[in-house]
């Protein structure tokens, strides 16, 4: 495992491009996964997603403190409600903001054995979904934030 490093805003613009799916689930996803799991428990954040360290493939790993949760090509299949709370970024360290998400989302993806599961989450984990299938799609919280709400800019 390693340590990888987290590209910031404005530095990169893989950070606003588009991630495409995985097919075969081979060594590099693994390794990939495992150096994502390693370098979020090192940032301590809640959520990675492939693209922050420089990865353009959809894969994304989260830890609200309920366990970790490793998702492969993840997709919102249902959601419900709104949410309003406060969100940040390891890719944009010191810039907080409000954004408003759904209350509850319900996500399919593949685990590491290729096999399909559903998560679904709720409050925190609804939202570190959200915030993290937008870095698959090249989506930053901090277009999404409410402008005025926006700090450490
Ligand atoms: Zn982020």
């Amino acid at each position: 495992m390693a340590i990888r490093r987290i590209l910031k805003y404005g530095q990169d613009d893989i950070l606003h491009k588009k991630s495409r799916p995985v097919g075969k689930i081979d060594k590099r996803i693994l390794q990939l996964l495992d150096d994502m799991v390693e370098t979020m428990r090192s940032a301590e954040g809640v959520g990675l997603a492939a693209p922050q360290v420089g990865v353009l493939r959809r894969v994304v790993v989260i830890d609200v403190g309920d366990g970790l949760i490793e998702l492969i090509n993840p997709e919102i299949i249902e959601n419900d409600g709104q949410q309003q709370g406060p969100e940040g970024c390891l890719s944009i360290p010191g810039v907080v903001g409000q954004v408003i998400r759904p209350e509850r989302v319900k996500v399919k993806a593949l685990n590491r054995k290729g096999e399909e599961f559903e998560v679904d989450g709720t409050g925190l984990l609804a939202r570190a979904l959200c915030h993290e299938i937008d870095h698959l799609n090249g989506v930053l919280f901090i277009e999404k934030a409410i402008p005025d709400t926006l700090e450490g800019e």
